[in-house]
């Protein structure tokens, strides 16, 4: 994640990502700050946003500093990784529908950005982790699990909408929030869901239980956090 300064204007400026997606933007007319994430699979080098709008845009240059994560190793049901036809159809459609979930760009923008954890516990494996299933690669860990046991209360870290419910082939039962300005928030592996979509919830609202749904090792909150259609580390956001 990237915080870059903007300076002031009277209007929240829109910035863009080089692939033209929207970007948050925090602040007020004193000083704007354009938070980016980063994907896990971000080149190092240099990147940049665009602010404003065509014809009128500049360009503002940050860059992506290389970060090697450790390796996770988990033993899992083998028909977790290697998928039958017919479970890799389901996990192609389920991921298509949560695409169009991860696209949502609503107003207002988070009036902070600073969150509370969702459910206390150990926090046992981190953002980043290269991990191998049963000896095969599978993508980066893109979340923080924390480790509850099953049917613990998950809270609100901040105010938001509930925008997706599901039970998914590899998330388990699964609820997103959506914060505004492309901030949203996912909490997987549920073993229970007690919101539906449209539903607000204030800070501190329990909406969901831990459970261990999904393609997991034992009872734990996978918890997301998405800013410009990229997961960035949740830690990023916790409260002091
Ligand atoms: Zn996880």
């Amino acid at each position: 994640m990237a915080r870059l300064a903007l300076g002031p204007a009277n209007r929240r400026p829109a910035v863009r990502t080089a692939a033209g997606l929207p970007v948050l933007v925090v602040g007020d007319p004193i000083e704007w700050t354009a938070v980016v994430g980063i994907p896990l699979a971000a080149s190092p080098g240099e990147a940049e946003v665009q602010v404003g709008t065509a014809g009128e845009a500049h360009r503002i240059a940050y860059a992506i500093a290389p970060k090697r994560y450790a390796e996770q190793r988990l033993t899992v049901a083998p028909k977790t990784v290697d998928l039958s036809a017919a479970d890799q159809a389901r996990y192609e459609r389920e991921r298509d529908h949560q695409a169009g979930v991860m696209a949502t760009f609503s107003d207002p923008v988070p009036a902070e950005l600073a969150m509370a954890v969702p459910v206390p516990g150990r926090r046992s494996s981190s953002f980043g982790l290269r991990r191998v299933f049963n000896g095969q690669a599978r993508n980066p860990h893109s979340g923080m699990d924390i480790a509850a046991a099953t049917g613990t209360p998950v809270r609100a870290p901040v105010p938001g909408t509930v925008i997706d419910t599901g039970d998914y082939f590899f998330n388990g039962g699964t609820v997103w929030l959506d914060h505004g300005g492309g901030l949203l928030s996912m909490y997987c592996h549920l073993s229970r869901i007690d919101a539906k979509v449209g539903d607000r919830l204030a800070t501190g609202d329990a909406f969901c239980a831990v459970g261990a749904t999904g393609r997991v090792t034992g009872p734990h909150l996978h918890w997301g956090v998405m800013l410009n259609r990229t997961m960035v580390d949740p830690a990023l956001f916790i409260e002091a």
